[in-house]
């Protein structure tokens, strides 16, 4: 962290980051699929070590068989470890949604609690997953932070520390609650585009006017755009296009909806 920097003037550099990154990503959310809190409580569990393109396949099928907490709690074992081999580290995964499952049906009624304080007593749910769980199935502001987002915020100067929840705590600092939840998802996807852990697109990236570590990765523009991936990857560009249109059609049938008496 740039120590020069006052308080006030690191905030707003920061909301200018979040602001650029809005931009960027209009498009940004969750990426593990869900349909209400339990879905999305099993599929974060799921998600340690793995793909959330992953997760979303393999929860289809597990969702379709096994509902609900009540459903899943008297779910054989060995039954989920053959739906769930796919994730990696299927057996302790198993092991963790069916306790988990247990543990919502016996202590909360079947139904996932919407609290940090009883989310973290759940089997195999830390503070990441319940922040996941409060932002994105209850909209209770919570900043998740995962690999990328604490290697975003070291490399934006928004923290010096490796700790989760030291990381959290720094960052909640520089915005207000209502930004926490799209602002762990912008960076993310940030991180999981431009700026990844080993050779960060410097040269091709939306916010390097404001990222003191600028030149940790390649800063050529050519080279840089090389690096980027997905619907920003070289040869996407339909992809990124199809993207935005929906982004912006969804928005403007918020507006209509608003608009509509009654
Ligand atoms: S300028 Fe480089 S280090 Fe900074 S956010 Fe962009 S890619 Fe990451």
């Amino acid at each position: 962290m740039d120590t020069l920097e006052t308080p006030l003037a690191r905030k707003r550099r920061a909301r200018r980051i979040n602001k650029a990154l809005a931009e960027l990503y209009p498009y940004a959310h969750a990426e593990l699929d869900f349909r209400n809190p339990f879905e999305l409580v099993v599929a974060t569990v799921l998600s340690a070590q793995t793909t959330d393109v992953l997760v979303n396949q393999v929860t289809k099928v597990l969702f379709a068989r096994y509902p609900d907490a009540r459903s899943m709690a008297e779910a054989e074992l060995a039954e989920l470890e053959v739906i769930l081999q796919p994730t990696g580290f299927f057996r302790a995964k198993a092991k963790n949604v069916l306790a988990l499952s247990t543990r919502l049906v016996d202590e909360f009624d079947g139904e996932v609690p919407g609290r940090l304080e009883d989310l973290v007593t759940l089997p195999g749910v830390g503070r990441k997953t319940a922040n996941v769980v409060l932002g994105n199935a209850f909209g209770i502001p919570g900043i998740t932070v995962d690999t990328h987002f604490g290697r975003l915020a070291r490399r934006f100067g928004w923290t010096t520390s490796e700790d989760p929840v030291k990381i959290e705590f720094d960052v909640a600092e520089l915005f207000e609650p209502r930004d926490w939840t799209m602002l762990s998802h912008r960076v993310v996807f940030h991180g999981r585009r431009v700026c990844h852990a080993r050779r960060p697109a410097c040269g091709a990236c939306a916010v390097a006017n404001w990222c003191p570590s600028y030149g940790e990765g390649e800063t050529d523009p050519v080279k840089a755009a090389k690096l980027l991936k997905y619907e920003l990857a070289p040869g996407k560009e339909a992809l990124l296009a199809q993207l935005l249109a929906e982004t912006h059609r969804a928005a403007e049938i918020r507006m209509e909806s608003q608009r509509r008496p009654g």
